[in-house]
Parts: structure tokens; C-alpha cells; sequence
């Protein structure tokens, strides 16, 4: 209930007397629709798996042997039943046996994938869209929280078409549509950062309707976090979700752009960062666990399941999204040593401040999610609103004074300490609301050379990054 996209799960059509199995999924992030046969079904809902939640609910009546209604019939308007007898052949094995619930759960198929190449997107066509003079940019993650707010702030620039880069474009559509987005000033377009196919389907998707027109801006923003998570969840290509949405499927999706946005003028790239991730901050040297990506062993030795952590060690969930953070800083640096001077392209990364109200909370409990906000707005000093985060993104974007490379900007202090109250009322040195931005300093654990380069190294193999995949634009002082 606490979800904002609404309940998980709803069946209809249950016979009365049944047994009602309820289902938690916690790991795999699952949205699903009602079992409606007016509603269609999300890709990511496999027919099996209907079938698999039909039966659980059916198990008393099993000789009557009801299923869920194909999903063949979804589009369908009629109001047939939910679930319609199927003949006693078509089933299962197991079904056809006195087996227990165990065996039953065991034939439950959750969703294989995130993300299903058969069914990728379109290439999205320009049609009526006019660009003009504005700028081209993407923004990942654009469907909540500081990305929906910085996409609103471009659009409403009017300078800007923005390409709202989301594992969900009907959830984009409608969030678009709320907050006012301007009419024809920015396209949904399907990326999900968990599935490394995903990222090359967005890439060709993205030349494809933009044609010759070279993109001016990139901003990585969408990131997982799953401190609670006792075991680890896995992308479609094995590896840990926060690492492989955060960092690898970003360092994929940059380096596969950088030759198409060195033919900008004034190009540049933003990976969020966060203070968790920098170990000369409060929220990261003095909140347990601290990032540390030790010697890289996990993602050296491929770093796909069963390996969670980027130094191998056992999973501990708050600390993946921590060490992914440390790999975004770093990816910024080496992107900047590499290609800053041949290609031009602006890199950096920012702490937009805490914003803790958004999603990103999601896994924390309830009184969490409401005593952190006023924590770190009466205690810290470091919380900052959506629409205030979403500027300062935007400001890294859009001011002149932001066009310098490998800086880590920040604001109000940069959260190096926790804030101090000053003589107009306002928390200072928080990197909270308020303040001007400066530029910050990355910890000496972000700023460890050997264990950057290495960290290239190990996610270019871990992404599948082909001799023709890389820019070849590599500054040879960078060698
Ligand atoms: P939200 O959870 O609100 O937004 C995260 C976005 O990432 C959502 O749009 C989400 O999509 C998207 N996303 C998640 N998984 C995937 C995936 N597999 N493929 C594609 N997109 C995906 O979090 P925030 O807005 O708070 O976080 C935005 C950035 O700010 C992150 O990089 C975070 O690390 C950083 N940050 C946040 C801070 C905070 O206090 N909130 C502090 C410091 C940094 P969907 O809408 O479908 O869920």
C-alpha cells in the first residue's frame, strides 16, 4: 500500500471457498496488473506466471481446474470471467496429483527477465515532433523523484527536448502528463539498466529517431537501492541489481554515446553521485557501512551471481549501493581523463542534498520513510526538496559555470560536515537546502587512480564493451 504505483496484485474471479494464497514479492520489484481481462498485461508478466498465481488460488477446486483467461484475451472489452475452466489434459502434471502446496509453489514461475528483447520498443519516428533549436537530452530514471523533477525544470525551460529514459513508459507517460510537462518537449523512451541488451536496444532506438542532430547532454541519474534485502536480487545478466542498474548498465550506456555526443557543442555528462558513496562526508565515513571496493576481486572475476559484492565479499545491500555510488565518481573521473581533451565533453557528477522523501526509500520502513525527512531537515541540515534537487541537476546541465570537467558539484556546504545553524535561520555545511554551488572534494577513496582504472577495466569486460563499441577518441596521456 505504500507503493505509490498502487497495489501489487489483485485477482478477480476467485470461486467462493477457495483457499487465497497471498504472495509477497519482495525482490524482484515486480509491478503487475489486475488479472482484468480488460487490462493488458505488462510484458514482464509471463503467461506462466498467471497460470502459476490461478492455480495457487484455485488449489481446493483443483478437479474443477480453474486457470487465469489467456492473455490472448486482454485487449478483449467483454467482461468474460477470470478464470475459465481448461481441460484436465493441458495441466500440469502436478496438479493432476494429491501434492502438497510446497510442490505447487515450486511450479510457480516468477518472471525470468526485467526485460524481454523479443518485445523491445519500436524505434520511436520524429513525426510532428519539431526540435528546433532546442537542446537534445537524456535523462535515466526521469519517471520519479529527482529525475522527474529535473526533466520538469528542462522542458519548462524551453530549451531543451528531453529523452525521459524509463524501465516504464506508461508510468512516464502519466507522471509527464501531472506534472505539466510541456507539450513537445520530451519523448518516454523505453530503458531498463537491468538488462545490458536493453541499454544497446535504447542506444539504436535513440540514433534512430534522432537521426543526424548529435546528443548535447546525457544525465545518469536512475539507481536502486535495497539496504533491507537479506539476499541479493540479480539483473537479467547476473549481476547484483544495484551494481549492475547503478553502475554497469550507466557505464554501458555512456561510453556506447560518446561518439555521437563529441559531434555537441558544449556536450556534457552528469552521473549522480551521492555523499554515501564518499567517505569524507558524514553520510559516508560516518553512517556504517562505508563504501570499499577492496581490490576489485568480485567484478574481476566477472562479478555475476553468485558473486554480489564488487570486492567478493558476502552481499550487504546497503553497502552495493554505496560501492556502485564510488564506481559512478570514479567512472566521471576516468571518463574525464580519457576523453575529456579529445572530445570536449563535459563530465561530472553532484550531491544534490538529501532529498529524502523520494522512492528511492522504498524498502525502509514506514516510520523510517517519515522520521528521516525531518531528521535530516531539523537535525542534519541536509535535506533538500524534489524540486530544489531537481534545479541544482538541471543547473549542472544548463549554467555556463558548470562547463568544467571532473568536478563533483555540491551546495550549501557539500555535506562534508553536519550543518550548523547560521544568523538567517538557515542550516549551513549540509549540502541541504540553500547555499551556493561549489565545487566539492571527491574522498581519497574516489580519487585512488589504480583501483579507477582497474574499475574500468572489470566493468568494460563485465558490459561486453566490443573493440567496435569504444570510442577510439582516448586522450593518449591517459594511457
Ligand atoms: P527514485 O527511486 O525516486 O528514482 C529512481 C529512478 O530510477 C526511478 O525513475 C526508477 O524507475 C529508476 N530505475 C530504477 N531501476 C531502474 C532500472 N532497472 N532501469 C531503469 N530505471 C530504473 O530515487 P531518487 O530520485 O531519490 O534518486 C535519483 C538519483 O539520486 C539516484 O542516482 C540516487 O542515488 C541519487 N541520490 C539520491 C539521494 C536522495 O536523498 N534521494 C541522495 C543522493 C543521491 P521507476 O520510476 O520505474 O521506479
Amino acid at each position: 500500500k505504500s507503493d505509490p504505483r498502487g497495489p501489487l496484485l489483485r485477482l478477480r474471479g476467485i470461486q467462493s471457498g477457495s483457499d487465497i494464497v497471498i504472495v509477497f514479492l519482495r525482490h524482484r520489484d515486480l509491478i503487475l496488473s489486475p488479472v482484468d481481462p480488460t487490462s493488458t498485461l505488462p510484458s514482464r508478466l509471463s503467461r506462466t506466471m498467471v497460470r502459476g498465481i490461478a492455480l495457487l488460488a484455485a488449489l481446493p477446486a483443483m478437479t474443477a481446474a480453474f486457470v487465469a483467461p489467456a492473455v490472448s484475451t486482454a485487449s478483449s472489452k467483454s467482461a468474460a470471467p477470470a478464470f475459465v475452466p481448461m481441460p484436465e489434459s493441458d495441466l500440469p502434471s502436478v496438479c493432476a496429483s494429491t501434492t502438497g502446496l510446497s510442490a505447487m509453489l515450486s511450479q510457480t514461475e516468477l518472471p525470468e527477465k526485467l526485460y524481454i528483447p523479443k518485445e523491445k520498443e519500436m524505434p520511436k519516428v520524429l513525426g510532428g515532433l519539431q526540435i528546433g533549436l532546442r537542446k537534445l537530452v537524456v535523462i535515466t530514471g526521469a519517471s520519479s523523484g529527482l529525475g522527474a523533477a529535473c526533466a520538469e525544470t528542462l522542458t519548462k525551460t524551453g530549451r531543451y527536448f528531453v529523452i525521459l529514459a524509463v524501465r516504464d513508459v506508461e508510468k512516464m507517460k502519466k507522471v509527464a502528463q501531472d506534472r505539466g510537462f510541456p507539450k513537445g518537449s520530451y519523448l518516454p523512451m523505453k530503458l531498463e539498466l537491468g538488462n545490458l541488451q536493453s541499454v544497446r536496444d535504447f542506444v539504436a532506438n535513440l540514433k534512430a529517431f534522432k537521426s543526424a542532430r548529435p546528443l548535447n547532454n546525457l544525465i545518469c541519474n536512475a539507481a536502486v537501492y535495497k539496504p533491507t534485502d537479506p539476499e541479493p536480487a540479480w539483473t537479467d545478466d547476473g549481476f547484483e541489481m544495484s551494481m549492475g542498474v547503478n553502475h554497469l548498465g550507466h557505464f554501458l550506456l555512456v561510453n556506447l554515446l560518446l561518439d555521437d555526443m563529441k559531434k555537441a557543442k558544449n556536450a556534457r555528462v552528469c552521473i549522480v553521485g551521492s555523499i554515501t558513496g564518499n567517505t569524507n562526508t558524514v553520510g559516508g565515513g560516518l553512517v556504517y557501512p562505508q563504501a570499499d571496493l577492496g581490490k576489485l576481486q568480485g567484478l574481476e572475476q566477472g562479478g555475476r551471481n553468485p558473486i554480489a559484492m564488487a570486492d567478493g565479499k558476502p552481499f550487504f545491500g546497503a553497502k552495493a549501493y554505496k560501492d556502485a555510488k564510488v564506481c559512478n565518481m570514479m567512472t566521471v573521473s576516468e571518463l574525464h581523463r580519457r576523453y575529456h581533451e579529445t572530445t570536449g565533453i563535459v563530465f561530472s557528477s553532484m550531491y544534490p542534498g538529501c532529498i529524502a522523501e523520494t522512492a528511492l526509500f522504498r524498502e525502509k520502513r514506514q516510520w523510517f520513510r517519515k522520521l528521516f525527512p525531518l531528521f535530516m531537515k531539523y537535525v542534519t541540515g541536509g535535506y533538500v526538496d524534489e524540486k530544489e534537487a531537481g534545479d541544482r541537476l538541471a543547473q549542472v546541465i544548463d549554467d555556463p559555470q558548470c562547463n568544467k570537467s571532473n568536478v563533483y558539484w555540491s551546495w550549501n556546504g557539500g555535506a562534508q560536515t553536519v550543518g550548523r545553524w547560521s544568523a538567517d535561520g538557515k542550516p549551513r555545511g549540509a549540502g541541504g537546502s540553500g547555499g551556493e554551488i561549489f565545487e566539492n572534494t571527491q574522498s581519497d577513496a574516489v580519487r585512488d587512480l589504480p583501483t579507477a582504472i582497474k574499475m574500468w577495466e572489470v566493468s568494460a569486460k563485465a558490459v561486453g564493451l566490443s573493440e567496435k563499441e569504444i570510442c577510439k577518441d582516448v586522450d593518449p596521456a591517459a594511457l
